[in-house]
């Protein structure tokens, strides 16, 4: 099955013109980085993309790219390499699938080095070490403390010398020179970026929700490493923004969203499978943000100022360092705004981050918004149409 075959597995908005062109792009991330002959760096999905363009490099966000199942159960990929390897068989299907993926190319893989963080999960963190082992690759890391609004002076100062650090150790090993010009040109280019997601987001809180679930969701996955081309991804959305802001003014919504849909709030880490989404406007709802990337563009990164200082501030800031009840109450803004009628928390089987707050996040929701909240699970090997009695009867609950 070719990839364009493959597409016709899951319901893509045909009317939304421009996105077609984002989902090309999506597609072709992985031959794009093999023909660019330059350095590339495998990241953590929330780590900052433009420390990596700084540093002359590409950013490549493996678990979307090698993880993510763009069609049906029948291109579920294997997880044999990950676990010879050594990675247990019961870590989360993400991790499973994007280091098998990765390792099965053997020296073909056109990876240079991974970068990891301490606020990544742990089972990414021992993937990572994984691969790099296996690979021959080098690992560098930076800390991250913990979120505690006390401790912000230290805090800064130490996520500071973190960059400083990288940006040397790294910059020596790829014969890039750091300077602060570079990285004020990145985060510029990032925070236009940032901006259309934003403006994205925020069309999602009309009445007539103009974009599906999975094209928002897909859009704003892009914040993980700009699709290794900032320049044609901000011509891009901007088209998509456009368009978008047009179906708002004729207060039209996107094909499939019902009259009256019940708005819905994702938070968690995505499923796999991408039709996922649209089974939430087949059971009668409509997604109205999602937070999965969100900590990536949650702000514009500050452009003026010290910028290494502003910059570690804002990366300290960024929702998934928190801990699970500073991380619910940081995110109480971001949802209240989009005005929804309900959450959806997604957990994935094997993630003991994000399922050991489960309980937090569903309280605090339930306190702060007043809203309904449910949680749901997605497991390695279960095909995720599974889930639709749940998704309905949640929804139903709601009207
Ligand atoms: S689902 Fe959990 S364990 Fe897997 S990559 Fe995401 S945060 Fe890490």
């Amino acid at each position: 099955m070719t990839k364009s075959a493959q597409l016709t597995e899951v319901l893509l908005d045909r009317r939304l013109a421009s996105f077609n062109r984002l989902w090309q792009m999506f597609m072709e991330s992985e031959s794009r980085i093999q023909r660019s002959g330059g350095k590339v760096v495998a990241k953590w999905r929330l780590f900052p993309p433009e420390i990596i363009y700084a540093l002359g490099a590409t950013p490549y966000d493996l678990l979307l790219h090698e993880g993510m199942t763009k069609t049906t159960t029948k291109d579920a990929r294997t997880t044999a390499y990950a676990i010879e390897a050594g990675l247990s068989a019961d870590s989360c299907i993400w991790n499973l699938t994007a280091t098998s993926n990765t390792l099965s190319k053997g020296n073909l893989t056109p990876l240079n080095m991974f970068v990891a963080t301490a606020g990544q999960c742990d089972i990414s963190s021992k993937t990572w070490q994984l691969m790099s082992r296996d690979m021959h690759k080098p690992i560098y890391s930076m800390e991250i403390p913990i979120y505690d609004a006390a401790s912000e002076k230290r805090a800064t100062s130490f996520i500071k010398e973190e960059l400083t650090s990288l940006f040397e150790r790294v910059g020596r090993r790829f014969g890039h020179k750091y300077s602060e010009r570079n990285l004020r040109e990145e985060i510029k280019r990032g925070n236009e970026i940032r901006k259309l997601l934003l403006d994205l987001t925020g069309s999602l809180t009309h009445d007539h929700v103009p974009m599906t679930g999975l094209e928002y969701f897909l859009t704003h996955a892009t914040a993980g490493d700009y699709l290794q081309e900032p320049e044609a991804l901000t011509a891009i959305l901007t088209e998509i923004r456009n368009e978008v802001m047009k179906r708002t003014e004729q207060s039209k919504a996107a094909p499939g969203i019902t009259n009256d849909p019940t708005r819905l709030y994702y938070v968690g880490m995505a499923p796999q499978d991408l039709r996922f989404w649209n089974i939430i406007e087949d059971s009668g709802g409509a997604i109205v943000g999602c937070d999965t990337y969100l900590p990536l563009f949650h702000s514009p990164i500050p452009e003026n100022g010290s910028l290494l200082k502003e910059f570690a501030g804002w990366i300290w800031k960024m929702p998934h360092h928190m801990p699970s009840l500073d991380r619910a109450k940081s995110l109480i803004p971001y949802i209240k705004q989009q005005k929804p009628d309900a959450v959806i928390i997604g957990n994935v089987i094997g993630c003991r981050n994000l399922s050991s707050s489960d309980r937090i996040l569903k309280e605090t929701f339930r306190e702060e918004l007043g809203i309904p909240v449910t949680s749901i699970e997605f497991g390695s090997s279960e095909d995720v149409t599974l889930l639709e009695p749940h998704i309905k009867a949640f929804i139903e609950m709601c009207k």
